[in-house]
C-alpha cells in the first residue's frame, strides 16, 4: 500500500517526507495507521548515525495506533485493537524468556539492522529500499508493519494520541527507576539530565515514594520545570559543584540512588561520586561507540557501589505499559505535562525544538 513516510537521507539533513510502497504484513505481524509518534533523542542520533542504521531510513520509535490488518499467525490482536509499539525482541532467547527482553540478544539486529530478521525491509519508494523496522516499527510513518509481539494492546478508549512515548523515553526513565533502582518511599534518589528520559525517571521517583529527589542539569528553565513537578531539590551544574551538593543536601552521606540521562563522561563521573555507600546508579543516557568514562575504581571499591546499565528501563513493555497508563489514569504519573503536539509536516520542527530544549518530549500526530 501507498504510505506517507518521514525519510532520513544523511546525517544532520532533515527529514524529507515523501510517498513510499509498504508491503503486506507477515504471518507474525500487524499492519497498524499511526495516531502519533514521539520524537526521541535517539531518533536525531542515529540520523546522524551515532549507531549505523542504513540510511535511507524511516526512524520513529514511539509510535501509537490502530490494527488494520492482521498476519496469518496472529492470535492476539484483531483489526481495530489499539496498541502502543515497543522495541523488538526475539521472545525466545534466554533473556527475553526470563523477563529481559530489552537485553535480547537480537536487540541490535532486530531495532536497528533496518529489515526483518529475513533480511527483507517492508519499504521501499520505486523499488529502492529504504530501511525499516528502526526499534521493530519505523513510526514516523502513516503505517506500518510490527511483529505483535512488540505491539502492546491498550484500551479501547485510551488517549492514542499522548501513548506513543510511553514505548521508548517515558518507558527508559521510568523504568530505570521502577524496575531496576527501585528507591522505597523515604528513600533519596539523584537524577542527572531533566528532558523526557529524566522527567520520566523524576516522575516515577515521586510515585515510588522517594522524598529526596535531587534534579541536576545545566538549563535553568528546565530545572525550575521539575521542581514544578516534583522535585525537592534542583542543582545547576553549571554554576555548582553537584557532587558538593548533593553531599550537603543528604547530610553528607550521598543517594541511595542516582541516574544519568546525560550520557556525558563527566556526569557519569559526577553520579558514581554522588551515591551514599552501597548506592546504586544506572546510565541511560546514550554515548558514540567507544567512550569512556572516568570511573575512580581506587576511592570506589570500598563504597559498595553498583552500576547498572540499563535499556528502555528493563521493561517488559505490555506488562509495564499498562502499569504506567495506570499510574498516569490515576494522577500519580502525570507525564502529559512533558508532551507537546505537532503535525506530522512539522517533523523536522519537532527534531530541533527537542535539540534545543525548547520543547521535552515532541509528538507527532497523524
Ligand atoms: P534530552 O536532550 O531531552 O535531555 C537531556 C538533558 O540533559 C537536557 O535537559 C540537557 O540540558 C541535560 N544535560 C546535557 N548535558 C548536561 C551536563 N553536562 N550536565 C547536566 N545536564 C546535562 O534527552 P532525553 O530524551 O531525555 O534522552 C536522554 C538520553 O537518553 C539520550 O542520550 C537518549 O538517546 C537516551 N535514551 C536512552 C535509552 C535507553 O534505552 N538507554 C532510551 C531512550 C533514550
Ligand atoms: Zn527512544
Amino acid at each position: 500500500m501507498k504510505i506517507q513516510a518521514a525519510v532520513a537521507t544523511a546525517p544532520s539533513t532533515p527529514l524529507d517526507i515523501r510517498e513510499l510502497e509498504l508491503d503486506e504484513p507477515r504471518a507474525d505481524e500487524v499492519t497498524v495507521r499511526l495516531v502519533a509518534s514521539g520524537v526521541c533523542h535517539t531518533d536525531a542520533i542515529v540520523r546522524d548515525q551515532w549507531y549505523p542504521v542504513p540510511l535511507p531510513a524511516v526512524l520513529g520509535h514511539e509510535g501509537s495506533g490502530v490494527v488494520t490488518a492482521v498476519g496469518a499467525g496472529v492470535t492476539d490482536l484483531v483489526v481495530g485493537d489499539k496498541v502502543v509499539l515497543a522495541p523488538a525482541s526475539c521472545g525466545v532467547c534466554e533473556q527475553c524468556i526470563t523477563g529481559h527482553p530489552q537485553y535480547c540478544v537480537d536487540f541490535y539486529a532486530l531495532n536497528f539492522g533496518g529489515s526483518r530478521t529475513d533480511g527483507s525491509s517492508s519499504l521501499s519508494a520505486g523499488g529502492e529500499r529504504i530501511s525499516s523496522n528502526f526499534f521493530g516499527q519505523s513510526s514516523f510513518a502513516t503505517f506500518t508493519n510490527a511483529r505483535a509481539r512488540n505491539a502492546v494492546k491498550v484500551a479501547d478508549d485510551a488517549p492514542l494520541e499522548l501513548l506513543g512515548p510511553l514505548g521508548c523515553g517515558i518507558m527508559t526513565g521510568s523504568g530505570a527507576v521502577l524496575n531496576v533502582l527501585r528507591p522505597a518511599p523515604g528513600e533519596s534518589i539523584a537524577i542527572f539530565g531533566t528532558g523526557a528520559v529524566g522527567l520520566a525517571g523524576m516522575l516515577a521517583a515521586v510515585a515510588a515514594g522517594a522524598t529526596t529527589i535531587i534534579m541536576v542539569d545545566i538549563v535553568p528553565e528546565r530545572l525550575e520545570f521539575a521542581k514544578e513537578l516534583g522535585a525537592t531539590h534542583v542543582v545547576n551544574s553549571r554554576e555548582v559543584d553537584p557532587v558538593e551538593q548533593i553531599r550537603e543536601i543528604t547530610g553528607g552521606r550521598g543517594v541511595q540512588f542516582a541516574l544519568d540521562t546525560t550520557g556525558v563522561p563527566q556526569v557519569f563521573a559526577q553520579m558514581t561520586k554522588s551515591l551514599a555507600i552501597r548506592g546504586h546508579g544506572a546510565l541511560v543516557g546514550a554515548a558514540k561507540l567507544g567512550t569512556d568514562a572516568p570511573f575512580d575504581i581506587g576511592t570506589l571499591l570500598t563504597s559498595g557501589i553498583s552500576i547498572s546499565m540499563v535499556v528502555e528501563g528493563d521493561s517488559v513493555p505490555r506488562e509495564f505499559i499498562p502499569r504506567l497508563i495506570s499510574l498516569y489514569e490515576r494522577g500519580l504519573f502525570p507525564f502529559d505535562k512533558l508532551v507537546k503536539q505537532y503535525e506530522f509536516s512539522e517533523i523536522n520542527t519537532a527534531f530541533a525544538d527537542s535539540e534545543s530544549g525548547a520543547t521535552i518530549k515532541p509528538v507527532l500526530v497523524f
